[in-house]
């Protein structure tokens, strides 16, 4: 293995257990919009390959589109049945989307390899998201700024191979490929650091959600069960 320049580590579903309120919340939404009589395969396509993604693009990655992505996902249903929509109903079901913001739970060891692997390599918390306050308060929060300084966070926006080259060249990596990105989505960590001559590893996690499924650009790269698994694999033990 080549020397190590830098470890990029992702923080949302590799260190912390973000996808469940996420996937809990879209399920109460589903519910409710089925019992309200909606057909729930139109209700997932209309969410999950429509309105939400277009809340993605105006507020951003985070729980904050949420509450507009649940509304909107009523409102369309409304429309597509040409009935009015309730603002009752309207008005719960953002509330319903609300609730998924707070700092997630670590997962298990995750912090404790974290702090191991900073203390063998060059380490920085790589992350995006909608609201970058929001986002350095749940790092902060959930202890990553006891073993990593504030200037070893970069959030972005979007997770792109323009913002993989951006990272790397502020914390002055000359060679991509002894730059190794650590995440749990195929989309935003593996496929970005691939692109860039840069070394991946892929933390498997058990329901990916629908945005993060993507083709890897190729099989180079490494799998491993937890984000202690890949710090495992780094360390070679
Ligand atoms: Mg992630």
């Amino acid at each position: 293995m080549r020397p190590v320049e830098i470890v990029l580590v992702d923080f949302d579903d590799t260190l912390v257990d973000t996808a469940p309120r996420f996937r809990a919340a879209r399920r109460a939404l589903f519910e409710r919009l089925e019992a309200l009589g909606f057909d729930g395969d139109r209700c997932r396509e209309l969410h999950h390959g429509a309105v939400d993604l277009e809340m993605i693009g105006r507020y951003g990655l985070g729980p904050a589109r949420l509450e507009h992505s649940f509304r909107e996902t009523y409102g369309r249903l409304c429309a597509e049945m040409a009935i009015e929509p309730d603002e009752t109903i309207a008005e719960m079901l953002a509330a319903l989307g609300r609730s998924v913001a707070g700092t997630p739970p670590p997962l298990d060891g995750a912090l404790d390899a974290l702090r191991s692997l900073a203390a063998a390599h060059p380490t920085a918390l790589y992350t995006q998201a909608g609201d970058p306050e929001y986002q350095l308060r749940c790092v902060r929060e959930a202890g990553v700024l006891e073993i990593l300084p504030e200037d070893r966070v970069h959030v972005c926006p979007r997770k792109t191979p323009d913002a993989f080259l951006e990272v790397l060249d502020r914390f002055g990596v000359t060679d991509p490929a002894r730059a190794w990105m650590i995440g749990n989505s195929i989309r935003s960590d593996v496929n970005p650091a691939l692109a860039c001559g840069a070394r991946a590893i892929l933390v498997d996690v058990e329901e990916p959600w629908e945005f993060d499924l993507a083709e890897p650009v190729s099989d180079d790269f490494v799998r491993a069960r937890s984000f202690a698994d890949a710090v495992a694999y780094l360390l070679g033990r």
